[in-house]
């Protein structure tokens, strides 16, 4: 019998391509969201992507633990991918009670219930857990520096959260807890994609959309940054390559072959792009031209940070696989579909 999973804030970015990629691996998934920072666009697009209309959708909050626990009640939960959480850094910083609220109680009524059940959780973490680091790339050893913002601090709070409810149930509830780098790009299908309330605050949405003409002119934050062309550099991961390291990760939680209850994998290419290169290469794999211009710093931005995927590499079996190129030509089809073009 296929196992289930929730995938908590499923209707989102990265859920919708995590609950596609699942659900084609043979995994019943129950997508759970309360559409705080998205509509059912991707939902439908999950539907039609993989010719399932029957996937259970549960319109709720996390931080209602009553309705965690009907959730769980529901339906029978093998694991659990928690995505629902508050995104954006410089809003976190703004609003810090808004986002400790946010992201920690509803994690923690999860932890609660997994606890109970004895399911197991993967938690959706970030590399800005690494802050600036003192050495390129990082590893999952690398120390992790005091956040720079509520955002990262909630990402750094909530894997302690799930390492101590690992280490106190002795492996009942066992853990993972995937650093991403910088997610972009879209499905192939170009039926679900990144849809940014407002004025995008990550690089890639905002390169599409000024592409179409929502934009003006991009900002490149900073070009005097010690790197090769003084601008930042990232290890910007193809969204699909990402959800599959979930499939991966899932599998190796249920399937039993995880060499310790709380483990963290590193989900990037292990490959520095800096800002300018992927303008460069959004121009090159599109034929187009993009209005551009280079302003001053953005406040927070570390200017180097790429992962080093060694461990992802040989302990899931994952490794990503989409080039810069496809990927960039992917989130361009996804603006043009939004468009209507
Ligand atoms: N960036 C930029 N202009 C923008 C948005 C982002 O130059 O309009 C730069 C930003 O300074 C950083 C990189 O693009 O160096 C990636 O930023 P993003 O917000 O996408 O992700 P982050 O790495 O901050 O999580």
């Amino acid at each position: 019998m296929s196992k289930t999973v929730l995938v908590s804030g499923g209707a989102g970015f990265i859920g919708s391509h995590v609950t596609v990629e699942l659900i084609q691996a043979g995994y019943e998934v129950v997508v759970a969201d309360n559409f705080s920072n998205c509509d059912t666009t991707c939902f439908e697009g999950v539907k039609k992507i993989t010719g399932r209309e029957d996937i259970p959708l549960v319109r709720m909050d996390f931080c209602d633990e009553a309705a965690v626990r009907k959730l769980f009640a529901d339906y029978a939960i093998d694991a659990v991918i928690h995505f629902a959480a508050y995104k954006a850094v410089g809003e976190s910083v703004a609003e810090p009670v808004k986002y400790y609220k946010n992201n920690l109680q509803s994690f923690l009524n999860v932890l609660d219930v997994a606890q109970e059940k004895g399911c197991n959780v993967l938690f959706s973490s970030s590399a800005t857990v690494y802050g600036e680091p003192d050495t390129v790339p990082v590893t999952e050893q690398s120390p992790r520096k005091p956040a720079t913002s509520p955002y990262g601090n909630t990402k750094q709070m909530c894997e302690d959260f799930l390492r101590d409810t690992v280490l106190a149930t002795k492996g009942l509830v066992k853990g993972i807890a995937l650093r991403y780098f910088n997610p972009i790009g879209a499905h192939p299908s170009a039926l679900i994609g990144e849809l940014p309330r407002g004025v995008p605050n990550n690089l890639v949405p905002f390169i599409t959309q000024t592409a179409i003409g929502k934009r003006e002119c991009l900002s490149i934050f900073g070009n005097d940054y010690p790197t090769p062309d003084g601008t930042c550099q990232r290890d910007y991961i193809d969204i699909v390559d990402l959800a599959r390291a979930h499939v991966f990760a899932v599998r190796r939680m249920l399937d039993g072959k995880m060499e310790q209850d709380y483990e963290i994998f590193n989900v990037g290419t292990g490959r520095p792009v800096s800002v300018l290169e992927l303008v460069n290469a959004f121009e090159k794999v599109n034929g187009l031209k993009l209005n551009y211009k280079f302003a001053p710093r953005r406040a927070g931005d570390v200017s180097a940070i790429w992962a080093d995927p060694t461990l992802a590499n040989e302990k899931l079996g994952w490794r990503a696989e989409r080039s810069v190129e496809e990927t960039l030509k992917s989130a361009w089809d996804w603006e043009k579909h939004l468009a209507g073009k």
